[in-house]
Parts: C-alpha cells; sequence; structure tokens
C-alpha cells in the first residue's frame, strides 16, 4: 500500500516547498532540508550550543525479517511521529537514511541533548502503540564549527551505545 498523503497535502494547497524537504513516510525533514540546514545561518551563525544526535532502530532487520517489510514501514512512521511530537521546535528532525534518523537539537548542550534522549529512548522502549516493540540507540556530539565532524562523532557514539547493548544513548568523548 503507498502512503499518498503528502500528494493530499499538495492538492489541499500545502507548500511545495514544505513537501520536497519531507519525508513521505516518516513526515520528518529529508537530506534536501539537512543540506540547508547545514549551510544556512541557522546552524553557521548559531551563537548557542547545537548538539547533533545520531539515532537508529536496534536490530531493525528482525523486525523486517519476522512481521514483513510493510510493519517496518509502520514501525518507522511510528518512530518519526514520535520525535516529531517529542522535539517540537527545540531542533529538527531528519531522516538521515533507511532507519536512521538525526536529530539537531539548538540552545541546548550535550548533557541536556542526553536527557531528552534518554526520555526518548524510555519512552519508545516501555510503549505499547507501536506495530510491534522496539527500542533505539542514539549517539550525541556537541557542534563546535565544522558539521561533517560533529556528524562523525555522533555516529561514533551511536556505535558505542550499539556495542555497550543497545537501547542506551551515549555521548561523544575522545
Ligand atoms: P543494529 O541494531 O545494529 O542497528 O541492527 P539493524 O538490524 O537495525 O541494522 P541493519 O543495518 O543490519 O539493518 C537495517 C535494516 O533496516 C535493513 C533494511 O532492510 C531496513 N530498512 C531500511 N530502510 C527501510 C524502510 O524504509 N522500510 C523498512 N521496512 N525497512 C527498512
Ligand atoms: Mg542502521
Ligand atoms: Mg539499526
Amino acid at each position: 500500500i503507498l502512503d499518498v498523503g503528502y500528494l493530499d497535502d499538495y492538492l489541499n494547497g500545502k507548500k511545495l516547498e514544505d513537501i520536497m524537504v519531507r519525508d513521505p513516510l516518516t513526515g520528518v525533514f529529508n537530506r534536501r532540508k539537512l543540506e540547508q540546514l547545514v549551510t544556512d545561518d541557522r546552524i553557521n551563525g548559531h551563537s548557542g550550543n547545537i548538539s547533533v544526535v545520531m539515532l537508529d532502530i536496534d536490530l531493525f532487520k528482525n523486525v523486517n525479517d519476522k512481521y514483513g517489510h510493510y510493519v517496518g514501514d509502520e514501525v518507522l512512521s511510528f518512530l518519526g511521529r514520535s520525535l516529531l511530537d517529542s522535539v517540537g521546535d527545540q531542533g529538527s528532525v531528519i531522516r538521515f537514511g533507511g532507519e536512521e534518523f538525526m536529530i539537531i537539537f539548538f540552545d541546548t548542550d550535550t548533557a541536556a541533548a542526553q536527557r531528552f534522549m534518554d526520555t526518548e529512548r524510555e519512552k519508545i522502549a516501555d510503549s505499547s502503540d507501536a506495530a510491534v516493540h522496539f527500542t533505539i540507540s542514539a549517539g550525541i556530539a556537541a557542534y563546535g564549527g565544522e558539521f561533517s565532524s560533529c556528524m562523525k562523532q555522533a555516529d561514533e557514539a551511536l556505535y558505542q551505545a550499539k556495542e555497550h547493548g543497545r537501547n542506551r544513548v551515549c555521548i561523544y568523548t575522545k
């Protein structure tokens, strides 16, 4: 079943620009928007703390293998909505890859981002509203002027979270 809700939105007058920068399955921003965010003044010219989160569904391949791709898609959609709800205007949520999301938090240091992500992680792990039970892991890094290295550090922290047993949040340390 194809979800063409975004097409309805367009026909109902929602701006084409908004459709271009959103992932139709999850409703969060896509990579096109990430490019914009990274290059525009929102990040470059920001004076406060920026924290970047790389988030990945744990053992998601098992969900697809056990319940099928459609249920997998429902889980992705559920997670997207949950992240949008929780993050609100504190930051931007981006679908970075298949089952990987990035959150860019403005005016949030890594300690605050970790508190936020631990709450979100617990909410997901305790939820019975999703099509199937699942957990998430996340890595966090502080933006220090170069986005690509910050992304790499958040990814390294995510790797640590996976290594240490999944369903956890790690902050990047050198
Ligand atoms: P880990 O905890 O280490 O992240 O394990 P994993 O199984 O989540 O990681 P792996 O990279 O092996 O598998 C990711 C899976 O995500 C494989 C791919 O089929 C699935 N996937 C990626 N994009 C989509 C999508 O749009 N829909 C569905 N249903 N599955 C997707
Ligand atoms: Mg992955
Ligand atoms: Mg995964």
